[in-house]
């Protein structure tokens, strides 16, 4: 497994450093928009920003109780955004009733969401969060229904739910 880690590293950055000399001029082009250099916050603007749950959620990967989340039983139809920084990232469409008491999702928009082995639980987890302010969202498992197979378990805390 490490061995195999060792390799792929080993082939990957050289093809990330001839990526981003490729793709420099983009950056630059996309840093008038929306970037993700823009919410590089430090924690006091997140703490004036969020309400201390939502900071607890977002910024120190915490989770809320099952069930406490009116956005469990949210069954209209609209866009669930990033409670840190609005970026858009569950349709509710692909919103299901996982039975867990937290809001689940099977699809993720594309891009939206980047993700990351925890071991909080001593049990490797991957853990995801918001591609833009790197917001942790929930964590992601391999039960979920068909077409993915995958179940986004999110924090109701992290959600702002914008009705269509
Ligand atoms: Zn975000």
């Amino acid at each position: 497994m490490n061995q195999f880690l060792t390799r792929r590293s080993f082939i990957l950055i050289p093809i990330m450093s001839i990526l981003k000399i490729i793709f420099k001029p983009m950056k630059v082009l996309a840093s008038s928009l929306n970037s993700k250099e823009e919410w590089n916050l430090s924690k006091e603007e997140w703490k004036s920003k969020l309400s201390t749950e939502s900071y607890y959620i977002l910024r120190e990967e915490g989770t809320e109780r099952a069930f406490s989340s009116q956005l469990n039983n949210e069954k209209r139809k609209g866009v669930f955004h990033c409670a840190g920084c609005d970026f858009p990232l569950f349709l509710s469409d692909k919103k299901y009733d996982s039975g867990t008491g937290w809001p689940s999702f099977w699809d993720s928009i594309q891009g939206s969401v980047e993700t990351k082995v925890d071991f909080k639980l001593i049990v490797p987890r991957t853990e995801y969060h918001c591609s833009r302010c790197g917001g942790h969202q929930g964590h992601v498992f391999n039960d979920g229904p068909a077409p993915t197979g995958k179940r986004y378990c999110n924090n109701g805390l992290a959600l702002r739910f914008v009705p269509d």
